[in-house]
């Protein structure tokens, strides 16, 4: 099972109007390799990058829904929604794996700069 995502961090070169994320894949990690999230505001959604930022396009190119993405971007409406690998073993909604048992996950950060601004908003601490 993989969640659907919903996206406001609309400084992100994966961000599509409607609240939707163009990416292939993305990675929610603790912030703090060092220590496990206890709150929301300790996630982060690590794809996030910088659309203010040019080179931030080459690093992300990769990573690209790209049939989404084209579709998404044509129709505001069509729901594009990346997988979603999650390291945040704290969280209520963690999987073995690496996998988020949720339905849907909300990324949330709008006007982010850094990773470190974005939180997976769905977070329950276990
Ligand atoms: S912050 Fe993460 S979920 Fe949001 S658009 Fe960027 S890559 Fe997608
Ligand atoms: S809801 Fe929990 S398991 Fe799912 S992506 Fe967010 S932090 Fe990870």
């Amino acid at each position: 099972m993989n969640p659907t995502v919903k996206c406001n961090v609309n400084t992100c070169t994966h961000y599509l109007y409607g609240d939707r994320c163009g990416a292939g894949n993305i990675d929610i990690l603790h912030e703090n390799e060092t220590k496990m999230s206890e709150v929301v505001d300790q996630t982060m959604c690590k794809t996030f990058h910088d659309a203010k930022n040019v080179f931030s396009y080459l690093g992300s190119a990769d990573n690209i829904n790209a049939l989404g993405t084209i579709a998404g971007i044509i129709n505001p409406e069509y729901k594009v929604s990346p997988t979603v690998m999650c390291s945040v073993s704290s969280c209520k909604y963690w999987g073995e794996g690496s996998i988020c048992v949720a339905e849907a996950i909300a990324v949330n950060g709008p006007d982010s700069n850094e990773c470190q601004d974005t939180n997976c908003q769905t977070f329950i601490l276990r």
